[in-house]
């Protein structure tokens, strides 16, 4: 019953996705799109009052996804993640120097507004979708990160929930404590881990693609937010690759401006900007750990302002506090070591585990067999494992360029 139910959902899913593909691709002029698109979908503004009219309802994002698109054809992507309870849709726009071709690059994936009221979260990563695009053909260090990583941005992971202005979505659910890691029952949790529309579309679209390195966007508070959530690092309870996700944190929390904020959490345990998300307040179920736990992804929670701004002027500034912090966080995905795995008739194969010796990061292959598994400089025995093969691993010294390192499994 199980088996059948995923199978529906599957199919369900993808005729999803096909539906809008396909509407995406037949109309190529951003004009006409502007037309169709609001007639389409169902994503209208209802009404009631933002504090400024300079946020982004989901039907104007959605024209501004499109025109993008059209105008960056070479070096965008733009896909559904899957349906919101009310049937918006959750949108994704990648990046990269060959969006439709799947290259070996770091994967990174950046969320903003699971929670539907953190509007400037969207607004942030609507710029820097405009930043990336715009610059790719003079800005030499935006080229460096386009050619040579997959950049992939969710402005808005629920939509529900800024349409009536709601932290959460329309079921009632935080999605951000609707994840399968330490979740535990309650009012706003769901009935079950995954229980929400929005969260197991993005868990399956994250499996699909295999994600190295992600971020979700929050406001509220200023500080980067490490795993875990569920526990706390002054308990011992931290991720068996801690000094990695600390480097990527202090990466984002000391480049640029962020670090001038105002309002940044006041604890014992911030360092430069960062905190353990445990030591800050537990919570259970959340996007982050279960990235890091079940799919290998390095995640952190990213808290870029106390409150939504009240003017356009206001939310440029919060933009221009976290653009350098964006693009090198997005740049330190590119460490560590990467490659392809193929059986001994030089096919690839997807599904392969890579870990390294003392580690709790388990990536795995995609379906054209890359790997890239982030490391900071050090040597490590780097082991690669798949049913049906013997496993294999090798001693590897890692510096601070990537090592490649192609690998062959034998039956
Ligand atoms: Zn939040």
């Amino acid at each position: 019953m199980k088996r059948v139910y995923a199978v529906i959902r599957d199919l369900r899913v993808k005729a999803h996705r096909m539906k809008l593909i396909t509407l995406i691709n037949s109309c190529s002029l951003s004009g006409a799109l502007l037309l169709v698109v609001p007639l389409l979908f169902s994503c209208v503004d209802e009404g009631g009052v933002y504090t400024s009219d300079a946020y982004h309802t989901c039907e104007s994002m959605e024209n501004l996804l499109f025109e993008i698109s059209a105008e960056h054809r070479d070096i965008t992507e733009l896909e559904p993640v899957g349906p919101t309870v009310e049937g918006r849709t959750i949108w994704a726009m990648t990046i990269s120097d060959n969006p439709r071709i799947n290259e070996m690059e770091p994967r990174v994936r950046l969320v903003a507004a699971i929670h539907g009221d953190e509007n400037i979260s969207t607004e942030v990563l609507l710029r820097l979708i405009r930043y990336l695009t715009d610059s790719y053909a003079h800005d030499p260090a935006v080229k460096y990160i386009v050619d040579n990583t997959s950049v992939l941005i969710i402005p808005m992971m629920n939509p529900d929930g800024v349409a009536h202005r709601t932290r959460y979505n329309a079921s009632g659910v935080d999605l951000n404590r609707n994840f399968d890691v330490a979740w535990v029952p309650a009012e706003n949790h769901g009935a079950t881990p995954f229980s929400e529309p929005e969260s197991i579309s993005l868990k399956e679209f994250s499996e699909d693609i295999v994600f190295h390195c992600s971020a979700s966007f929050h406001s509220g508070a200023v500080v980067v937010n490490m795993p875990f959530d569920y526990a706390r690092e002054s308990d011992g309870v931290i991720p068996g690759e801690y000094p990695l996700v600390e480097f990527l944190a202090k990466t984002y929390s000391t480049s640029g401006r962020f670090l001038e904020t105002e309002g940044l959490v006041d604890s014992v345990y911030v360092d430069s900007g960062t905190i353990n998300g445990g030591d800050w307040y537990i919570i259970y179920g959340s996007l982050q750990d279960w990235s890091y736990i079940r799919t290998g992804c390095i995640d952190v929670t990213i808290e870029i302002a106390r409150h939504n701004p009240d003017t356009l002027q206001g939310i440029e500034e919060v933009f221009d506090r976290n653009r350098e912090s964006l693009l090198a966080y997005i740049a330190s995905a590119r460490i560590g070591i990467f490659g392809s795995v193929v059986d001994s008739n030089g096919y690839p194969i997807a599904g392969v585990r890579v870990s390294v010796e003392d580690g709790d990061i388990t990536t795995v292959t995609d379906r054209d067999g890359y790997y890239w598994k982030l490391l900071l400089p050090g040597n490590y025995v780097i082991t690669f494992s798949a049913e049906g093969f013997s496993d294999f691993s090798e001693e590897v010294e890692i510096n601070a360029a990537p090592v490649q390192l192609p690998v062959m499994l034998v039956e």
